[in-house]
């Protein structure tokens, strides 16, 4: 898509550190790395989240990524986070799908999240939500 920094990756007309690449999907490192070989995962289509791949695609993709989780533990570590900004307020800012993998190596602090008890009222609220 035009104007889109990740389409630019894909057809090699801005550079990047590119760690594995087939015909669905390429996987480089993130420019502004949180621990040690932060990379992105992207379908090489334009997507502008993850939940709008279509099924059969996703079917292609999945096995990329899981191709690039299985290089990522052979080649640097079996410990990472792997992070899906959905949306504006979910932080994302690149809207072309993109998955990060996030290597930990033990003493970074990452993701302080602040987080409270369930309570059967809310609970229940979500679930009627679902079962609606
Ligand atoms: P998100 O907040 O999930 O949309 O994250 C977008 C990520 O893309 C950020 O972590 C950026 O550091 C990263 N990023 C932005 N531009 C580039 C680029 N040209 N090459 C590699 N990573 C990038
Ligand atoms: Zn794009």
């Amino acid at each position: 898509m035009d104007g889109c920094i990740f389409c630019k990756i894909v057809n090699k007309e801005i550079k990047s550190y590119i760690i594995y690449e087939d015909n669905v999907a390429m996987a480089f490192l993130d420019i502004n790395p949180l621990t040690k070989g932060h990379l992105l995962i992207i379908p090489k289509k334009h997507y502008e989240r993850l939940s709008q791949i279509p099924e059969e695609e996703m079917k292609e993709f999945s096995k990329s990524v899981l191709k690039i989780l299985k290089l990522v533990e052979e080649k640097l570590t079996k410990d990472y986070n792997i992070l899906v900004n959905n949306g504006k307020k979910a932080g994302q800012e690149i809207f072309h799908a993109h998955i990060h993998i996030i290597p930990r190596y033990g003493e970074e602090k990452l993701f302080n999240w602040t987080t409270h008890k369930l309570t059967e009222e809310e609970a229940n609220e979500i679930l009627r939500k679902f079962k609606s």
